[in-house]
């Protein structure tokens, strides 16, 4: 089974956003870059599957600028076997993504897409399902388990208060949840071997994939900052505050 795993090169999870002050979007300029978390957790579960034998190659793509070759040399460093980089300095919208996707796991003759559940620096949640839809193939996300059987898989995914298990037929997509695994860190003659595993370079006209976007960000608008706290004589100025001025009793 040929494994294929997207991973985006977003804002590092440990970096406070700051939005630019024209509120286009968030300010990326000198700001550590990592791969995606949930993708992380992508490759880490396609190399499990590869040295348990169920993946016979795996394939890191990511769509993005020169520097989205960092974030497929870290997939590479961690065990996944070569990449594919679609370069474009244009930032897509998830439709525009998965229309590169599928063209990439039809190109490559997928059986599996292990990707992320959303993507920390948009949140948009939405590439995983829009590709399914366009495949024709059945979704399983926010998966916390993956057992992979002849032809299929059995999903565990974490939904609201539990777990629900689901049989899907292969070819199939997976999106990962936080829980699914934890990802390994690359050990130093990983990081040397991954250096000379090929990248092959694309762009979204060789697959030729309308990109124009149907998507305008309006506005970015930082978080509301929080009010300094009071403190109150007693139980009852207390219950008169929630009642009068914050009005949630
Ligand atoms: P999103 O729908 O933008 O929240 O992203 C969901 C998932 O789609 C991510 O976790 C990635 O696996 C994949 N993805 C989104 N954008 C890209 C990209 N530019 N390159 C590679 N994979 C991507």
């Amino acid at each position: 089974m040929k494994v294929l795993v997207p991973v985006k090169r977003v804002l590092d999870y440990n970096v406070k956003a700051r939005v630019k002050p024209d509120q286009s979007g968030v300010d990326l300029s000198n700001v550590k870059m990592s791969m995606n978390p949930f993708d992380e957790i992508a490759v880490e579960e396609a190399v499990r599957m590869q040295e348990k034998s169920v993946a016979t190659e795996t394939i890191a793509v990511s769509i993005g600028p020169a520097k989205a070759q960092e974030t497929i040399r870290t997939a590479l460093a961690m065990g996944v076997d070569r990449g594919v980089h679609v370069t474009t300095d244009e930032d897509l919208e998830p439709l525009a993504v998965a229309k590169i996707l599928k063209a990439v796991a039809e190109a490559e003759g997928a059986e599996l897409i292990l990707m992320g559940k959303q993507a920390i620096d948009n949140d948009y949640g939405a590439t995983g399902g829009m590709l399914s839809a366009m495949l024709g193939w059945p979704i399983g996300q926010y998966a916390n388990t993956i057992e992979t059987k002849e032809g299929a898989l059995t999903v565990k995914r974490e939904i609201d208060g539990g777990l629900q298990t689901v049989e899907l037929r292969l070819p199939a997509v997976v999106t990962t949840d936080l829980r699914l695994n934890e990802p390994r860190y690359a050990s130093l003659p990983n990081i040397m071997k991954a250096k000379r595993k090929p990248i092959e370079a694309k762009t979204p006209a060789d697959y030729g994939v309308d990109t124009a976007p149907r998507l305008t960000v309006v506005k970015v608008t930082e978080p509301k900052t929080r009010e300094a706290g009071v403190k109150v004589e007693d139980a009852a100025a207390l219950v008169d505050k929630l009642k009068n001025e914050a009005g949630v009793i």
